[in-house]
């Protein structure tokens, strides 16, 4: 009748003599690890071997800088606008030389909050930031994460370690960057910003900004 279980004592199905021995469950669990275990034999062994990634990769990101050493980021903080982590910091100084308006005093990138998009690539309109294919990015504190200045400019004469990845695509055949991002040092107007000051050949420098003292 509908509504009442039959709780009465059953009896259980007789194991077949396979199940009793279980081989064939055990038979099975050997064909999963034995797969998994040729697998392997094939896979990169890191960090022995590591992967080749695309050209394009987009790692740890790298601040280019001209012929004369000096960076091309001219602080502009467009890659800061553009980052969707808010992940840039940028704090703009006056160039030394007058050949250059303004440079960044600070450059950080928090590498823990950064999503590795290459946005700032794209937005910087001075070729001055590139990213390369390290990958290798393992902190032990969260300060050691912020990139400054001194772990993201080239270092002329070194090897990009990773080599170079995600970049800007240029006009034409794609080797020659566009003229107000060359790496050429700006000419002319060479000079030293202060010395031209203090010939009295420039203006102070926002003379009524707070915390800077006028220079006559
Ligand atoms: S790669 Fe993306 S998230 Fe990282 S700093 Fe550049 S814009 Fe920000
Ligand atoms: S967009 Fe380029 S030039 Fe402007 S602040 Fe960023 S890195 Fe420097």
């Amino acid at each position: 009748m509908s509504g009442i279980v039959d709780v009465g004592v059953r009896t259980p199905q007789k194991l077949t003599l396979a199940q009793r021995l279980y081989l064939p469950e055990i038979l099975a669990g050997m064909r999963v690890t034995i797969g998994h275990l040729l697998r392997n034999l094939s896979a990169i062994l890191y960090p022995e071997q590591k992967r080749d990634y695309s050209g394009r990769f987009r790692g740890k990101h790298i601040l280019k800088t001209r012929e004369d050493g000096t960076l091309k980021c001219v602080a502009c903080y467009m890659c800061q606008q553009a980052c969707p982590a808010e992940c840039i910091t940028i704090v703009a100084g006056e160039h030394p030389k007058i050949a250059y308006e303004k440079y960044p005093v600070v450059f950080d990138i928090d590498m823990l909050r950064c999503v590795f998009c290459g946005f700032c690539v794209d937005a910087c309109p001075k070729d001055a930031i590139w990213m390369t294919r390290d990958y290798e990015l393992a902190f032990f504190s969260r300060e050691e994460a912020i990139f400054g200045i001194d772990k993201l400019i080239e270092k002329q004469g070194l090897p990009v370690k990773g080599g170079y990845g995600y970049r800007p695509y240029y006009p034409g055949d794609g080797t020659i960057p566009p003229t107000d991002a060359a790496a050429a040092p700006v000419q002319p107007g060479d000079g030293e910003r202060e010395t031209l000051r203090e010939k009295g050949l420039l203006p102070v420098f926002r003379p009524s900004a707070p915390g800077i003292a006028a220079k006559a």
